[in-house]
């Protein structure tokens, strides 16, 4: 299929939710991705978070291929091993008690605000259903992580959404304002990412996190975009010195394939019982293997470690580029944001001169694969140099 065909496919069958830019990438290795037209692109987003071990790894892609060809689905109303490994990989990954697998970073979330309210009801009774989110905060589309997002933005042509949410600024006095009699959890990102890369500061976190379990709220961290190795520990909260109640993690945990997982800790590892909850494809044996595939790499020291190292060049690298005024982020989630020239602008002349990069906000986000080579992460850097320069004022 040429271009012009694609495109024109697209716009006539597929419906107009998303912006593109001007490319169809149809191969792909490690950092490295080409189009159509044979065109070479230099990875810095891994497809938003999610090709962690990069562009068809042949491990992972044989991981995966040989579930297929033994047996793909089978229902949660059967046993599956190579879903029960994952899961075993993930809780000691995370220091978690139990897993429930759905598809997508907002189900992981949907899962986390439906535990909270049944461990609340289950415990006080009903009328303690609130969830307390952050200002700026994203946490997914569905009519309820809607309400969760607290973004005005997203809300506006949705409404009436869920009820039951506040929303308050990432400080005590503001969290505390907003919590009530009515309230059972606080839900938050550790760095907001399509918030713009906040990283929250560590003393609020930490106050935070002995704010819930003084009042028993539950603290959910959405960990969709910071987890599976992407800040430079598996988790990110693990950097916070917390220990979360409930923990969403989704984007990179299947490697490229779609899976959320919503973890709990021993406060709420009863809280389901059969009938709660569920989902047809939750815990498929296919996206497992992928996500095993990730886990018995990505949660290994060395990896971390080799994370927390290039995490650290790209952002000095960053630092040195022309019109970079700041950087900010954790790990391998970075945001650089220009002096001059507006991110979408700049991210489209980079699409143009081979190099993928994402926004957020304000800034120019980074989320490369984590198995980005140095001589990539060199490639990427020096067509990011040449375009900010043309944006210079
Ligand atoms: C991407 C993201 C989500 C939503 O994930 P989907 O898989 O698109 O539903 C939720 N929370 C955070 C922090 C995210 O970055």
């Amino acid at each position: 299929m040429q271009f012009a065909e694609i495109q024109e496919g697209d716009s006539r069958y597929i419906m107009h939710a998303y912006g593109r830019f001007p490319a169809a990438l149809v191969k792909g290795k490690n950092a490295t991705a080409w189009d159509t037209k044979g065109k070479k692109y230099i990875d810095f987003t891994s497809g938003i978070g999610v090709n962690c071990l990069g562009y068809s790894d042949p491990q992972w892609a044989a991981a995966v291929a040989a579930q297929a060809a033994q047996i793909q689905h089978l229902s949660n109303l059967y046993y599956s091993p190579v879903t029960v490994k994952a899961a075993k990989a993930l809780c000691e990954a995370a220091g978690m008690q139990r897993v429930f697998f759905g598809n997508s970073g907002a189900e992981a979330n949907e899962c986390a605000i439906k535990i909270a309210r049944k461990y609340s009801a289950d415990k006080y009774g009903e009328g303690r259903s609130q969830v307390v989110t952050l200002q700026n905060s994203f946490h997914g589309r569905t009519v309820t992580t809607l309400a969760a997002t607290g973004q005005r933005v997203f809300h506006e042509k949705f409404l009436p959404l869920t009820e039951g949410f506040a929303y308050a600024e990432p400080k005590m006095e503001s969290v505390r304002g907003a919590v009530n009699a009515h309230t059972c959890a606080v839900l938050i990102e550790l760095i907001q990412g399509e918030g713009g890369v906040h990283p929250m500061e560590k003393q609020f976190v930490q106050d935070l996190a002995a704010f819930c379990a003084q009042k028993d709220l539950l603290l959910l961290i959405d960990e969709v975009q910071t987890g599976i190795g992407r800040t430079g520990s598996f988790f990110c909260y693990q950097q916070y010195g917390i220990t979360p109640d409930v923990v969403s993690a989704a984007k990179a945990l299947g490697g490229g394939l779609p899976i959320g997982a919503c973890l709990v800790g021993s406060k709420c590892a009863q809280v389901f019982a059969p009938g709660d909850h569920g989902s047809t494809f939750g815990g498929n044996p296919v996206v497992c293997a992928g996500a095993l595939e990730v886990l018995s790499r990505v949660a290994q020291p060395a990896f971390l470690e080799d994370v927390r190292k290039k995490g650290a060049y790209l952002r000095s690298e960053l630092e040195k580029l022309p019109n970079v005024e700041s950087v900010r982020g954790l790990g391998m989630m970075l945001g650089a944001k220009p002096a001059a020239g507006e991110p979408g602008k700049i991210a489209a002349a980079c699409v143009d001169a081979g190099l993928l990069v994402l926004t957020a906000k304000d800034v120019l986000r980074f989320l490369p694969p984590l198995t980005i080579s140095k001589a990539e992460m060199d490639e990427g850097l020096a067509i990011l140099r040449q375009v900010l320069q043309g944006f210079a004022g």
